[in-house]
C-alpha cells in the first residue's frame, strides 16, 4: 500500500484549525491544513471579537477558558517560531460581568470559586466608583427599541458586578491564525489555500482522504473537520447526517463599531463588559472605539442561515439600532453615529451552544466544531485536546465508552472531553447563548 499524502488532513485553517495543525505537527504527525479561502484565519475567525473571558455556565466551559488564557499570555514561547508579520497579543483590559436579578453571575461565581479563578465581587457602590463611564442602574430585561419601555427611567441600581482582571481580547484574530500557521510550518506541517474540499472518501470502513474542487484527491489516515460554519456541510459529505445527538447550524451575527464618548479614553480605561441587563457585550477597540455585539436576548429573533456560502453581509438598520442604543443606555455619553459600521459573520452554533471536540462514527474522522461564537479564546487548548484525542483513539482507546480526560498544559486542570461529546445529552446548565 502506498504512503498517504499526509497522516492528518485538517479541513480549515481558521484559528482552531491552525491550532489543531500546530499541536499535531508538534507531536510529529505529518499534517496538511486545507482551506477554501486564500489565507489562514480569513473565515469567521477574521471577524471575531476575540474576547478572552472565563464567564461560562458550566464547569468544563470555565476550565477550558481558564486554561485557554495561558496560551495567549505565553504566546511567543508557546509558538516556538517567528512570524514576519509580528505576533498577535492579548490586551488584558479585564472583564466586568454585570449582575442583575437571576443573572449569569449566579452560575459563574460558584464555578470561579470551585476552580480557584481570581475575581473580585463588586457591590453597587464599587461598580459606580470604579467604572464611572457606565450607567450603574438596572434597565432589564433587554428590550427591542420599539418597546415603549425601552427608554424607561431606571429606578434601581444594578446589584454590582464580577470583575476578572486577567481577561481581555486578542489584538488581531487573523494574525493569531497566521502565527499558528508559521509555527506549524516550522514543525514541518503544510498548508494549502484556495483549495475547497468537495467530498470525503472512505475505504475499508474508515476515512481514506478527500476530493478537492480541482478534481484531485488527497489521501490521509485521519481527517479533522474544523470548517467553522461549514461544519454541518462537511459532516454531510462524510455521510454522518443523523449520527450525532448534537447538531450544528450557522447563525448570522452583527458586531458594531462606534467611537468612544468624547470625554472617555475607552481604549485605555475601558474593559470588556458582559451586560445581560441590556443584552449586549462590548469591549475597547484600537482607535479609541468600542465594539458591541449581542448576548442573544430572548426579545431578539435569531437569524439562522441555511447556506453558509449565501448570507447577507450588510448591517441591518434594526439590529444596529438595537445593539448601539442598548450600548448608549449603558454608556450615556456615547454619540450614536448616523452611518452604521461593523461586521457581519456566522457563528457555528451547537444545539446547546457548547462545542463538539470528538471523534465520529466514521473511524479516522474527527470534529472540532459547534464553536458557538465563543471558542476563539480556546484555540490553543482545543488544539491540544484534539491532538491528545487523535493520538489516544488512533492508538486504540475507546473514547465513546471511556471519555478521555486531558491534562491542561498550563494549569494542570483535568479537562473532561466527555463534556464535548457529539452524543452528550443537551447540557441544561448552558446559557443557550454566546455565553456558552
Ligand atoms: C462575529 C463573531 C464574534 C466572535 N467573538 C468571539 C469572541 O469575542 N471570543 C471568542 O472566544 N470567540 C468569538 N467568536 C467565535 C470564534 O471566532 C470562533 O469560534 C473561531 O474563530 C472559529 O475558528 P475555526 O477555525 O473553527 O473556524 P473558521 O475561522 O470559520 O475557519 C473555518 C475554515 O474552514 C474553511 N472551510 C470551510 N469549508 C471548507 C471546504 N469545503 N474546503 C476547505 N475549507 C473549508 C473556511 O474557509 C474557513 O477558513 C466570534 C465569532 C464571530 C463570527
Amino acid at each position: 500500500m502506498s504512503e498517504p499524502d499526509a497522516d492528518v488532513v485538517i479541513i480549515g485553517a481558521g484559528v482552531i484549525g491552525a491550532a489543531v495543525g500546530y499541536e499535531l505537527a508538534s507531536r510529529g504527525w505529518r499534517t496538511l491544513n486545507l482551506d477554501a479561502l486564500p489565507a489562514a484565519g480569513y473565515g469567521s475567525t477574521s471577524n471575531s471579537c476575540a474576547i478572552v473571558r472565563f464567564t461560562y455556565s458550566t464547569y468544563s466551559g470555565v476550565a477550558m477558558s481558564w486554561e485557554g488564557l495561558h496560551y495567549w499570555t505565553d504566546w511567543p514561547a508557546y509558538l516556538q517560531a517567528t512570524d514576519e508579520r509580528g505576533l498577535a497579543s492579548l490586551v488584558q483590559c479585564g472583564t466586568l460581568l454585570l449582575k442583575q436579578p437571576g443573572g449569569h453571575h449566579l452560575k459563574v461565581a460558584p464555578l470561579f470559586d470551585a476552580l480557584g479563578i481570581p475575581y473580585e465581587d463588586w457591590d453597587a457602590d464599587q461598580l459606580r466608583t470604579r467604572m464611572p463611564a457606565l450607567d450603574p442602574r438596572l434597565m432589564g430585561p433587554p428590550k427591542r427599541v420599539d418597546d415603549e419601555d425601552f427608554w424607561a427611567e431606571p429606578s434601581q441600581p444594578l446589584p454590582g458586578a464580577i470583575w476578572t482582571a486577567d481577561s481581555g481580547y486578542v489584538s488581531d484574530p487573523q494574525l493569531a491564525s497566521h502565527n499558528l500557521q508559521r509555527a506549524t510550518e516550522a514543525k514541518g506541517g503544510r498548508f494549502r489555500f484556495s483549495t475547497k474540499v468537495v467530498a470525503v472518501e472512505r475505504a475499508g470502513g474508515r476515512v481514506s482522504g478527500l476530493t478537492l474542487d480541482d478534481g484531485s484527491t488527497v489521501s490521509a489516515r485521519v481527517v479533522i473537520n474544523v470548517a467553522g460554519p461549514h461544519s454541518a456541510k462537511i459532516n454531510a459529505m462524510a455521510g454522518l447526517d443523523g449520527t450525532m445527538k448534537i447538531g450544528t447550524r450557522p447563525l448570522r451575527h452583527e458586531v458594531h463599531h462606534v467611537a468612544s464618548p468624547a470625554a472617555v479614553d475607552y481604549e485605555h480605561v475601558g474593559c470588556h463588559v458582559s451586560d445581560g441587563d441590556t443584552g449586549v457585550y462590548f469591549r475597547p477597540e484600537v482607535g479609541n472605539s468600542i465594539l458591541v455585539g449581542s448576548e442573544d436576548p430572548a426579545c431578539d429573533t435569531r437569524d439562522w442561515v441555511d447556506d453558509p456560502d449565501d448570507f447577507d453581509r450588510t448591517i441591518t438598520a434594526a439590529q444596529w439600532e438595537a445593539q448601539v442604543l442598548r450600548l448608549a443606555r449603558r454608556i450615556p455619553d456615547l454619540g450614536v453615529p448616523n452611518e452604521p459600521r461593523g461586521v457581519v459573520d456566522l457563528y457555528d452554533v451547537a444545539d446547546d451552544w457548547i462545542p463538539i471536540y470528538d471523534r465520529t462514527d466514521l473511524d479516522g474522522f474527527y470534529v472540532a466544531i459547534g464553536t458557538s461564537g465563543n471558542q476563539f479564546k480556546n484555540a490553543g487548548v482545543a488544539g491540544h485536546c484534539m491532538a491528545e484525542l487523535v493520538a489516544a483513539v488512533e492508538g486504540g482507546h475507546d473514547h465513546d465508552a471511556d471519555p478521555l480526560v486531558v491534562k491542561g498544559r498550563y494549569t494542570g486542570l483535568d479537562l473532561d472531553l466527555g463534556s464535548f461529546s457529539r452524543n452528550r445529552a443537551i447540557n441544561p446548565d448552558s446559557s443557550f447563548s454566546v455565553n456558552g
